[in-house]
């Protein structure tokens, strides 16, 4: 049976004549084709909404660490354009330093083909996908909405002048719809970090591309809280800069200089773009009604590294897992139940990580050196950078198990 079909036949009262979906979910990023497959293998009808056509750039260093690779559906294969063994770290461009490792530390992946895999898998647990539709809005009460089970969710097609809409409905939503998320906004989620990241895709002649075969670089930045990459893809470069929203020509120039430091400013950029970054407060709501929001749209993102396709593969895992409970929620009260447990799950594993990434991003704004000269010179810290990127461990276990550690971060955490 289809998806369309199954959305025929599911539900019960004035919203089954109209076909509702058990699962909407908005946007087909990581988040939300995550969020689309887990609810798909419940065999409940789920709808993909994506506005742009896939595949599609999203600007994003591709990094893939440890739990990003543990929350992949099974059996997916990552398109993996480089395995890093090594990083070179440098404080603005001095007391550069290279650390090596026997073991793969992480994968490097190319977005477009990554997420479109993604959603492949989606589909293939039974989403259906629709692309070019780009939602304007999700209604919760109102004449667009036929009952209190369904929501109504306003698609603009595109058409000849830009302005065709449908509605389509759904006993539950998930909003994935990335940093800039409409249906962020509708859930009101509230954010206590904005940042601007800023990157360069540029292809580079065979010789310069084997020096950077399997390593990256990391650069901690001029600005508070800034630092700048390069990942290798192969034949091109992935090189970008992030920092605190505000000052956009300072990070521009943060970017330029990185670039020309590197004598990578002869070559053309095949892409050069920005993207904002936002992490929830720690009080921000995760749902309102029967919408759940998940991945950059609810601001789940490790504050420090800014680090975001696991937050948005395993809060979509969940909010689809929660979206489907939601959907067979006969009343308000037990929908909002459901929701509150998603909320609990989120809170309790990427909350906590959160919480000690925004420590961490304090000491890192305070003392940028102290921290290279720890991470270059201290093989324990090395060692504990390479279990995190590997997936062994986490900060927050860190924090937890390493006295030196806590302590470094309560000396942060004074004014
Ligand atoms: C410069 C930079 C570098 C980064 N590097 C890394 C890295 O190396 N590793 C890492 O783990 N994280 C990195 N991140 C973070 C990571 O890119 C994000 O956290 C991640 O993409 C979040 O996934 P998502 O699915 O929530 O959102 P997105 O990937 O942004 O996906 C949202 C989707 O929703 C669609 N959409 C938006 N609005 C609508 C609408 N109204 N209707 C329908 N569809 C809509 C969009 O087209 C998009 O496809 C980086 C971020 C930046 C800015």
């Amino acid at each position: 049976m289809s998806g369309e079909q199954a959305a025929q036949d599911s539900g019960t009262g004035d919203g089954e004549a109209l076909g509702v979906w058990d699962v909407v979910v908005i946007g087909a990023g990581p988040a939300g084709a995550s969020a689309a497959h887990a609810a798909a293998l419940t065999g409940r009808s789920v709808l993909l909404l994506e506005k742009a056509e896939l595949p599609r750039y999203k600007t994003c260093g591709g990094g893939i660490i440890g739990p990003s690779r543990d929350s992949l559906p099974p059996g997916f294969e990552l398109p993996l354009r480089d395995r890093v063994h090594a990083v070179t770290f440098s404080l603005n461009g001095r007391l550069t330093r290279t650390k090596r490792s026997r073991q793969m530390l992480f994968g490097l992946i190319n977005r477009p083909e990554f997420d479109a895999g993604l959603v492949d898998a989606a589909r293939e647990a039974g989403a259906t996908v629709r692309t070019g539709a780009t939602v304007v809005r999700v209604e919760q009460h109102g004449p667009g909405v036929p009952d209190r089970r369904t929501v109504a969710v306003v698609v603009s097609t595109g058409g000849p002048d830009g302005k065709r809409e449908e509605t389509v409905y759904a006993r539950a939503v998930v909003g994935a719809d990335g940093s800039a998320s409409r249906i962020g906004a509708h859930v009101g989620v509230k954010l206590d970090q904005v940042d601007l990241g800023l990157e360069s895709e540029i292809p580079v002649p065979a010789s310069v591309a084997e020096d950077w075969a399997g390593r990256v670089l990391i650069d901690w930045g001029p600005l508070p809280g800034s630092y700048g990459w390069v990942f290798p893809k192969g034949d091109s470069l992935t090189v970008g800069v992030i920092s605190a929203r505000g000052d956009g020509s300072a990070t521009k120039r943060y970017l330029d200089d990185f670039v020309a430091r590197l004598g990578l400013a002869g070559f053309e950029p095949s892409v050069s773009s920005g993207h904002l970054t936002r992490c929830r407060s720690d009080d921000s709501p995760l749902s309102r009604g029967r919408v759940l929001v998940c991945g950059d749209a609810a601001g789940l993102l490790e504050p420090w590294t800014r680090e975001g396709i696991s937050y948005a593969l395993r809060s979509g895992r969940l909010a689809g897992e929660w979206a489907v409970r939601i959907a067979e929620a006969h009343d308000a009260v037990d929908a909002r139940r459901q929701a509150l447990n998603y909320a609990f799950a989120v809170k309790a594993g990427l909350g906590v990580e959160m919480g000690v990434g925004r420590r961490m991003l304090a000491l890192f704004e305070k003392r940028p050196g102290v921290l290279h000269a720890v991470l270059t010179t201290f093989p324990p810290a090395w060692r504990a950078f390479a279990g995190i990127t590997r997936g062994k461990s986490s900060l927050a276990e860190l924090v937890r198990t390493h006295p030196i550690a806590r302590r470094a971060l309560e000396a942060a955490d004074r004014p």
